[in-house]
């Protein structure tokens, strides 16, 4: 830890970390329930200031002994203490959630080891990456309520990034300024570039924006933070995580008797969103990881079928299932498309003047 913790006592030094802890895991919390005012408020163009915090059912303002985050949900057991209509238990996973991930970015600073994450050099990045985890925590929460990725957060993430790598260049491991600089605007043109690609082909494939300009303006943010390379591997990884993601919700769909497309129409923010999280903590042990594996392959020839053919066969399977989904989803929104405009067909008074034409 810093230098300054080096002249206390052992003891001193214990007691401070607990306190720091403490107050970290405290201020994540009350940030995640801040977050989940932005997660409903924001899509709907409400201010996340104004009016106060209110039931949802009964309408009544929550006073601010039944507004603690994650407690008063356990108090009340989920119920509004008013008309006792049910909360979510969403509201309490979101603040417990942002707590844990405002104490993991504490620890790359303060203890590391602890859990294997990737260390922080000096602790001025901290604000930075608690603003980084709140603001996906956010994007992936409104991306599966509707399906929007915000530009705030992508486009203003993408130049702060920019002034951060220059006032602190030790987010890309260096002390120049411009280095700093460089490396975020070579991230965010890789991103925004792959990103684009992707959705370009993608649009072509599926015949929709099944990767949507929101990921791509996502995926700038992410190469400005981690560079380019951190950048394919978040891609990767996000490919594997929306892989799991979409074969969970596929079994869940099979066994509650739902239709296949619930599970095909799947937004790709989350799977995005939980790989640069990884990404953020734990990139060294997973290149460590990756190297360990690539070695184990050079050595055992017959590993690289064991391992590498399954997850391959898997990936392959998913996309072309995927596509073969979207595609007839769309073929069929498209006939009940014509048919509906084939029913509501009526002659059309023909317009009198161009100002006053109907369908304009
Ligand atoms: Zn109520």
């Amino acid at each position: 830890m810093a230098e300054f913790l080096m002249a206390l006592s052992e003891e001193e030094a214990t007691l401070l970390s607990r306190v720091a802890i403490g107050f970290v895991v405290c201020l994540g919390a009350i940030i995640g329930s801040f977050l989940n005012v932005c997660i409903y408020r924001i899509p709907i163009n409400q201010s996340v200031s104004y009016p106060r915090s209110h039931c949802f059912s009964c309408g009544k303002t929550i006073p601010w002994y039944h507004n603690i985050p994650v407690l008063t949900w356990f108090i009340l057991r989920g119920k509004c203490a008013n008309c006792k209509a049910p909360i979510s238990f969403r509201y309490p996973a979101i603040e417990a959630i942002t707590a844990v991930l405002f104490l993991m970015v504490f620890q790359m600073w303060g203890n590391p080891k602890l859990f294997g994450l990737n260390p922080l050099s000096i602790p001025e990045l901290i604000p930075f990456f608690w603003l980084f985890v709140a603001s996906t925590v956010v994007d992936v929460m409104i991306d599966i309520d509707h399906r929007i990725l915000l530009d705030r957060i992508s486009l203003g993430g993408t130049l702060l990034t920019f002034v951060v790598a220059g006032a602190f260049p030790a987010l890309h491991g260096s002390n120049l300024w411009y280095e700093g600089v460089l490396t975020s605007f070579c991230g965010a043109l890789a991103g925004f570039g792959i990103g684009f690609a992707i959705a370009f082909l993608g649009e072509r494939i599926f015949l929709q924006d099944a990767f949507g300009f929101g990921d791509v303006k996502w995926m700038m943010l992410f190469g400005a933070i981690f560079g380019w390379q951190g950048l394919l591997w978040i891609m990767l990884m996000a490919s594997l995580i929306g892989l799991v993601m979409g074969c969970g919700v596929l079994i869940y769909n099979r066994v509650k008797g739902l239709s296949d497309e619930q599970a095909v129409a799947i937004p790709f923010g989350p799977a995005l969103g939980t790989a640069a999280l990884v990404w953020l903590f734990w990139s060294r042990a997973i290149l460590k990881g990756f190297l360990a594996a690539r070695n184990w392959v050079l050595m055992h020839e017959q590993g690289f079928l064991w391992v590498f053919v399954p997850v391959l066969l898997l990936m392959s399977g998913w996309l072309v299932f995927r596509i073969r989904m979207i595609r007839k989803y769309n073929r069929e929104l498209m006939e009940a498309e014509a048919a509906e405009a084939e029913a509501t067909l009526e002659p059309i008074a023909e317009p009198t003047t161009d100002q006053e034409h109907p369908h304009a």
